[in-house]
């Protein structure tokens, strides 16, 4: 099978897996007990921590809070600073309609609560224009929540700019970077963002671990009571997972900058084959602000469930694995303006570390054959 869904999970990288699994069979202490053990343990935690904190250009190891993944970390980031502010009338939020579902639901919960939520729209190609996010600021605002890049066009969003206007109004910044981190180079103080998400699994890393980073000063309330992760999250830490962040992420810093032109090219000559044998079809996504990994393609008139269930040998995906299996259209490809008639007939392939010529040579041709003899609906 050619895997292009990258964007879904990626494998886990053979140096994460020879870094972690030591804490899983041999150093697997407590990292809170008072043994010689548990202090090796919560030695190797500072460690993972510390690479974290480095990775994103945080300045204090207490910053990051690890999480069991990017969905945690955004509930955490937008119900913990909702429920913090010490003003009865901060009950305001700010977000967009092309956020994960972790984001929609928590401020969705949040509104149901009483809080009032604005949704800024997006252009065309899914780009918010931090003038819009200006515009809805008001005195009662608490949080700006803002994804990074997005899980189905790939759309990367203004985030240094936005965060110029969250700070000149003293207004929260968050923003999900699961899917940016593998391709970007995050610096958390040149975006100026306060709460930045991220997860392992995104990036050659196990799933069922992520982290938060909260910029110190940020008033957060915890969600559940507890001692771990300084007072921010309760539970034991999963160490083996918080070593494979670390890991993935000391992976990254490496070998990203050769590896985004490489996959960017690869994705390129899959959009240039795909166009040139399905003329009709079109890419979503901006052109110019796009991860370089993605490419959604909507191919008018195909119904893209059945096109990946007549190609078993690929492993691409329709809109998000998470809102594939739902009846109900993209809502990111709907906020684009695609009618349901175009939103169902798109697929998204995704590009990756393991990624060739020849993985893009077959599927290309797979699709632009399958479709050629599909015979119109109806
Ligand atoms: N945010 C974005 C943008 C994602 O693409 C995903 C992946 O599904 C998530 C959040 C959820 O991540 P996790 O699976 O780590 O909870």
């Amino acid at each position: 099978v050619v895997y292009l869904d990258y964007q879904a999970t990626t494998p886990v990288d053979q140096r994460v897996l020879d870094a972690m699994l030591p804490f899983l069979t041999q150093q697997y202490a407590n990292p809170s007990s008072p043994h010689q053990p548990g202090r090796r343990a919560a030695s190797a935690l500072r460690a993972a921590r510390r690479q974290v904190k480095t990775s994103l250009g945080a300045e204090h190891d207490t910053e990051i809070v690890f999480t069991s993944g990017a969905t945690e970390a955004n509930h955490l980031a937008i119900l913990g600073t909702a429920t913090a502010s010490p003003r009865p009338d901060a009950d305001h939020i700010i977000t967009t309609p092309i956020e994960h579902q972790s984001v929609l639901a928590t401020c969705d919960h949040l509104s149901r609560a009483g809080y009032s939520v604005t949704t800024v729209p997006v252009d065309h190609h899914g780009r918010v224009n931090p003038a819009d996010v200006a515009v809805a600021i008001t005195p009662h605002t608490v949080l700006v929540s803002v994804m990074y890049a997005n899980n189905e066009i790939g759309t990367i969003q203004p985030i240094a700019d936005i965060a110029a206007i969250t700070r000149r109004h003293n207004v929260l910044l968050h923003t999900d970077a699961a899917q940016a981190i593998g391709a970007l180079d995050i610096d958390v103080n040149r975006l100026g963002v306060d709460l930045l998400t991220i997860s392992a699994h995104k990036i050659y890393g196990p799933k069922g671990i992520g982290a938060l980073y909260i910029r110190r000063g940020t008033p957060l309330r915890p969600q559940y009571a507890g001692s771990q992760e300084h007072g921010f999250r309760a539970g034991t830490i999963n160490l083996p997972g918080t070593i494979a962040l670390a890991e993935a992420l000391r992976i990254l810093a490496t070998e990203r900058e050769h590896e985004t032109p490489r996959i960017a090219q690869l994705r390129d000559s899959l959009a240039d084959r795909l166009l040139a044998a399905l003329p009709h079809a079109h890419i979503n996504g901006s052109p110019e602000h796009r991860l370089p990994g993605n490419l959604s393609l909507t191919i008018p008139g195909i119904d893209a469930a059945d096109l990946i269930d007549a190609l078993p040998d690929l492993a691409i995906s329709n809109g998000s694995a998470c809102a594939s299996g739902h009846a109900k259209p993209s809502h990111v490809l709907a906020a684009i303006g695609l009618p349901d008639s175009d939103a169902r007939a798109t697929i998204r392939l995704s590009l990756g570390r393991e990624t060739r010529e020849s993985d893009i040579e077959h599927a290309a041709h797979r699709i632009g054959s399958s479709v050629a003899t599909t015979p119109p609906p109806g």
